[in-house]
Formats: C-alpha cells, sequence, structure tokens
C-alpha cells in the first residue's frame, strides 16, 4: 500500500524527497498550517519500500498507508 505524506504534519525538511528510490515525492504548492512548506507522494508511483518513513525527521509526517484524506495534492 502506498505510503501517505500528512500535509498538515509535514515541515518541508525533504530528506524523504532524495531518499526516495522512484522520485516519487514531490513539492506542494504554498504553505501547510504549520506555515512550512510541505510534500505528498504520488500514490500511482509509489511502491511501499518505507525508506520515506525512516528518515524523517518529523514524528507522524508519514504514514505507511493510502490516506488521501490526509494528504494534499495540487
Ligand atoms: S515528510 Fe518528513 S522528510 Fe518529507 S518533507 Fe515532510 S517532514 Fe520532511
Ligand atoms: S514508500 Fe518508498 S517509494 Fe513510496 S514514497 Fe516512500 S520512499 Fe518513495
Amino acid at each position: 500500500m502506498p505510503h501517505t505524506i500528512v500535509t498538515e504534519i509535514c515541515e518541508g525538511v525533504a530528506d524523504c524527497v532524495d531518499a526516495c528510490p522512484v522520485a516519487c515525492i514531490h513539492p506542494g504548492p504554498g504553505k501547510n498550517a504549520k506555515g512550512t512548506e510541505w510534500y505528498w507522494i504520488d500514490f500511482a508511483t509509489c511502491i511501499d519500500c518505507g525508506i520515506c518513513l525512516q528518515v524523517c525527521p518529523v514524528e507522524g509526517a508519514i504514514v505507511a498507508e493510502e490516506r488521501p484524506d490526509l494528504q494534499q495534492t495540487p
């Protein structure tokens, strides 16, 4: 199952972006409610490797399931 970046918890650190082996993590426009940059995962391309979850320093910013209700996309 694809992973999800929780838009309102992500702090835009972007460690996940370079770590993703299939380059499916993209920047979102503008800022989230925390006032930070945010990223989103393309569910159709994600291979569910879990690396993003291992490298993200922000507790709860990535969840190991497909949750379009938690993740905004452009
Ligand atoms: S999901 Fe985590 S590592 Fe990726 S941009 Fe957001 S805070 Fe940074
Ligand atoms: S689970 Fe793997 S493929 Fe999916 S977004 Fe995270 S690093 Fe990329």
